[in-house]
């Protein structure tokens, strides 16, 4: 990543002056000679990840190396504006590329229903403002919570009409005044929008777009904002799972289950996956559970138990809690925790089974996540996504224009990875 800041010189470290104000990057790796003299602008490579060094008090490993010469501290016009913004900083209009279409397909829902609503129309394409993105989108990750979202019973209602989406990848189009992290050209994944991403053209925020590795495709893109950031919150922020434990992946064989048994095997622990079909089961165990049950046959429960010697299971992330909550608090071990991700009605429990164990029954919704917890996530998600610790797994395929098929698709079962959309720009 390439951009041009004002980098001070400071004891120690480097300052780096944006538009927001100035904040540490990092320790200078150069020769500290190379910036005395003030303030000065230049242009730097970070070769670190940016989320890492706001989030991780891990600022130190943040190399920076600079790519040109310095150039005087600007002179300020009556304007406010610098001389030397004027001649060498990023353009303050929106950066755009000329062959940029007027209009796009996107999916529209006009009123809540059936899958049947969700209509494609021609709409304008939305321009970026001031820290935004417009990525062009390749594909498109369909996930269960836009269904509930669709029929409007779900407890969030957005304004009619609306574009369904948080998840995709693509190739930034054009970026708004202020953005120095994106350029045109940059692969990226969204994670959350402005506009929506069931569409040919997609509004984002810069913190909701992340890099792309050239390791990733598109549609495995599309699988990564939800699903990836679900488990990795369930897993670890919310279940407190650590190398050693044994967890168990309560429906291990679609978006999120599948990203949960590769970050929980990645972190060391002892994975127990299930699914409800063979091909889910197999894959399951491809991305690296050490074990595999079957959630339909009613004796999974012993089997689990039996598979810890009785001891239990220390976490489980539980994609269907309505179903399953109640045994699952039989097995656990003493000081489990349960984080509640998915779960579609009521559920009787025993107190008691929680009682005995000391265990915890922790909800989560991803919504809620902090801010910084949001960068903690993405931080680790794209190490994984880089050193191919992370593989998304794409099931189902099908054409932006069949959004409905692919929402009937994810509500029914024998999940085998990721339902996405695909646009004509993979073609
Ligand atoms: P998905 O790709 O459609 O996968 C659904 C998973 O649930 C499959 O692995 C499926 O297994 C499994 N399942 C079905 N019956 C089950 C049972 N009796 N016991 C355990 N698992 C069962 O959906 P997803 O994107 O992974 O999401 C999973 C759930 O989490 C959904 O309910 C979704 O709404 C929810 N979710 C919540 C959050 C949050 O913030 N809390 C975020 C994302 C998703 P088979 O198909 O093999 O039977």
């Amino acid at each position: 990543m390439y951009k041009r800041v004002r980098v001070a010189h400071c004891p120690g470290v480097f300052r780096i002056a944006e538009n927001n104000g100035s904040r540490v990057l990092g320790k200078p790796l150069l020769r500290s000679g190379a910036l005395i003299g003030g303030p000065k602008f230049w242009e730097i490579r970070i070769t670190g990840n940016r989320n890492n060094a706001d989030t991780d008090n891990d600022r130190h490993k943040i190399p920076l190396s600079l790519m040109a010469s310095g150039q005087t501290e600007p002179q300020q016009t009556t304007q406010g504006q610098t001389k030397e913004s004027q001649a060498t900083t990023p353009a303050k209009d929106t950066k755009m590329r000329p062959a940029q279409e007027q209009s796009m397909k996107a999916i529209r829902v006009h009123k809540f229903g059936g899958p049947e609503v969700l209509r494609l129309e021609e709409v304008p394409t939305p321009q970026p403002g001031p820290g935004q993105v417009l990525v062009r989108m390749h594909a498109i990750g369909v996930n269960p919570i836009e269904t509930y979202i669709r029929t409007g019973t779900y407890a969030y209602k957005p304004t009619l009409p609306y574009t369904p989406g948080n998840d995709g990848a693509g190739v930034v189009e054009q970026v708004g005044t202020d953005v120095n992290e994106f350029k045109p050209g940059d692969r990226v994944y969204t994670a959350r929008s402005v506009s929506g991403t069931y569409a040919e053209f997609a509004l984002c925020t810069t913190e909701q777009v992340h890099p792309l590795p050239a390791n990733i495709s598109f549609a495995q893109g599309a699988a990564i904002g939800t699903p990836y950031a679900t488990a990795y919150r369930g897993l670890f922020q919310r279940g407190d799972a650590k190398p050693g434990e044994t967890v168990l992946v309560h429906g291990a064989s679609g978006g999120v289950g599948t990203a949960a048994v590769q970050l929980a095997r990645a972190r060391g622990l002892r994975v127990f996956g299930t699914a409800g079909s063979d091909e889910g089961r197999k894959l399951a165990r491809e991305q690296g559970a050490h074990e595999v049950f079957d959630h339909r046959a009613p004796d999974h429960f012993e089997q689990i138990m039996k598979a810890t010697d009785g001891r239990g299971v220390d976490v489980i992330v539980e994609m269907l809690a309505n179903v399953n909550l109640g045994r699952d608090l039989t097995i656990l071990a003493k000081r489990g925790r349960v984080v509640i991700i998915g779960s579609r009605g009521r559920v009787e429990i025993d107190p008691r089974d929680a009682m005995q164990r000391d265990a915890d029954v922790r909800g989560m919704a991803i919504p809620n996540t902090p801010p910084a917890d949001w960068a903690s996530i993405h931080a680790a998600l794209d190490v994984g996504l880089e050193n191919g610790t992370l593989h998304p797994v794409v099931g189902k395929e099908f054409p932006l224009a069949e959004a409905a098929q692919a929402h009937r698709a994810v509500m029914e079962p024998g999940a085998v990875g990721k339902i996405v959309l695909r646009t004509e720009a993979d073609k």
